[in-house]
């Protein structure tokens, strides 16, 4: 698709530019920090857009880096899922993958240099008892009675827990900061832990494992990033930090800043909530087409460059809010009206048959896959005597609105003829069960020579050379605006997020390249499923927004 050429500028870009300006960097460096314990989702997508864009842009680096401090929770099913979506989304990471695992031997190394500085101490007291002496927003903490053990003590505490020693929560390694501090997260953070885990990348190397804030500022150090970007919950940490780098020996100096994270209307944006509706199997899997996850929108038909467009439009600032799901689609629409080639396919179809089409005739018909751009070719469609159309694309009786198949008047079968609805055949019900019609010969590809005009087009599918195939239609996921508000989140879930009807597509889509959408015309956008071992396709977008509709309700 067209991306948008004009780089808006954001508050991001000018600290940039006037660090380069001044000299204080030659060329900018970034990394986008997963955690592996889950997909990402279209919130890391902006994340992934902005660290890897910027690098982009101002010719400069960006690492991927998996911050994975929390062997319990993470695997490396998660850490390959994650690789291959920010390569999908067409970004590659400087170097070889890193991990703030890979830097554990260093970690360790500057908590110790804190003890020796009487900057950190272990501490005994039960997770209860140190709550308790946290205090609270209005009220400052209380000093452990740990808090002042000689450094020596401190040492050997420490290389016991390191040891295996302890148990799991028996002490904690604490950075020794300030009890008073106005910032809950300088007063005497845990910095060290102990957990018998074994690690995805370390193995049972460790039973220590270091905090994510004492981590996260190290290994942006270590790895040399300048400017550290993240989302706006980090802010209080920032003094964290600062607070580490300020009192160990490393030579760089990595800056954080704080962005707003996305908020997606309809849906949830954190893995603990996705990781509920995954195990709990509301959805699934990672990849539902509902999920928004990138590897469910990818399932669904989404383009890399329509999610990147996605991240260009809702910008960067540090304000928080709510993006509505239409700005979302209307970038893979705009994607997809440009980009996806046509198909006809009929989901709720009812039998036409042309009684003056001869009995055993097949014709191969050729239709354009754009109506726009040539260079996308053409494909063959068989046409024949019984067809399949749209149910709600015929009437026996209607007013002038009806731009469809009605009794008595002509249409053109789309790519095809005209087509004349003559008489109907029910059931016992009253359903139609067949729609008699007789067809014009002489308007293929032009109009009748006596002037007469058709009502409209509709698409239909040859009856006999059409496949049967399950179309999957997506609604929103959740019922509310905001179900991250909800105490309950499985309660919101909207039981109607999936409808399934039987349908009828043309031939050429049996070979269709799974996740990549085509139009079915007048109907929206599709692409098959490539997990079903039947022929599904799953509803990427409809052709216009009814979002908007959907809350007027
Ligand atoms: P979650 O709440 O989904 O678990 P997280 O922040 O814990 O998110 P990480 O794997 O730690 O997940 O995130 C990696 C990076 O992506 C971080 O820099 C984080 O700030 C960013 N990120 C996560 N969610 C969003 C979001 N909704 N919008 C923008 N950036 C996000
Ligand atoms: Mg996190």
């Amino acid at each position: 698709m067209a991306e948008t050429d004009v780089r808006p500028t954001n508050f991001i870009r000018q600290i940039i530019d006037k660090d380069l300006a001044e000299g204080k960097h030659q060329q900018i460096h970034t990394r986008f920090p997963p955690e592996p314990n889950g997909y990402l989702h279209i919130g890391h997508a902006k994340s992934i857009c902005l660290n890897f864009g910027l690098a982009q842009d101002y010719q400069g680096l960006c690492n991927l880096r998996f911050d994975d401090t929390n062997p319990e929770k993470e695997n490396i099913d998660f850490v390959n899922s994650i690789k291959d979506d920010v390569h999908w989304l067409g970004f590659q990471w400087h170097g070889e993958v890193c991990y703030s695992s890979g830097y554990f031997d260093q970690l360790h190394g500057f908590a110790t240099e804190l003890i020796e500085k009487g900057l950190a101490y272990v501490d005994f007291s039960t997770q209860e008892k140190m709550r308790e002496m946290r205090g609270t927003l209005k009220q400052p903490g209380v000093n452990s009675p740990y808090r002042d053990t000689s450094v020596e003590e401190n040492l050997k505490q420490f290389a016991k827990m390191t040891a295996g020693e302890y148990a799991e929560g028996e002490c904690v390694l604490r950075a020794k900061i300030d009890m008073a501090s106005p910032f809950m997260c300088m007063r005497d953070p845990a910095i060290y832990r102990v957990r018998f885990a074994h690690h995805h990348q370390t193995g049972d190397k460790w039973c220590v494992y270091p905090m994510y804030d004492f981590t996260h500022c190290i290994s942006d150090a270590i790895e040399g990033i300048t400017h550290s970007l993240c989302t706006l919950e980090f802010q209080d940490n920032r003094r964290l930090y600062d607070w580490v780098l300020d009192n160990i020996t490393i030579e760089a100096r990595p800056r954080q800043y704080e962005f707003s994270r996305l908020n997606l209307e309809y849906t949830v944006l954190s893995k603990r909530k996705l990781i509920q509706l995954v195990s709990e199997k509301h959805v699934d899997g990672w990849d539902d087409p509902r999920m928004p996850t990138i590897a469910g929108l990818r399932r669904r038909g989404y383009t890399p460059a329509s999610i990147r467009e996605f991240c260009k439009r809702i910008g960067v600032t540090k304000m928080d809010n709510m993006v509505e799901m239409g700005v979302l689609e209307s970038c893979i629409r705009d994607d997809l009206n440009q980009n996806a080639a046509r198909a006809m396919a009929v989901l709720d179809p009812v039998k036409v048959v042309i009684e003056n089409y001869p009995q055993d005739k097949t014709e191969i018909l050729t239709a354009p896959n754009h109506p726009s751009d040539e260079s996308m070719g053409s494909r063959e469609i068989p046409f024949g005597r019984e067809l399949f159309i749209e149910r709600e694309d015929f009437r026996e009786e209607a007013n002038k609105k009806f731009k469809r198949l009605v009794l008595g008047k002509e249409v053109r079968l789309r790519n095809a003829y005209f087509l004349k609805a003559e008489r109907v055949e029910k059931d016992e019900q009253g359903e139609i069960q067949t729609i008699y019609c007789t067809y014009d010969a002489d308007t293929l590809g032009k109009d009748p020579a006596d002037g007469r005009k058709a009502k409209g087009v509709i698409h239909w599918v040859s009856a006999d050379k059409g496949v049967p195939a399950e179309i999957r239609l997506y609604d929103r996921l959740f019922k509310l605006p905001n179900p991250a508000a909800e105490e309950n989140l499985t309660e919101c879930l909207n039981p109607q997020s999936l409808k399934i009807v039987q349908g009828v597509v043309e031939p050429s889509l049996v070979n269709a390249e799974p996740g990549k959408a085509l139009q079915f015309e007048r109907i929206g956008y599709f692409c098959k499923d490539k997990h079903a071992d039947k022929l599904v396709f799953n509803r990427t977008v409809s052709l216009r927004d009814t979002w908007a509709k959907i809350e007027g309700q």
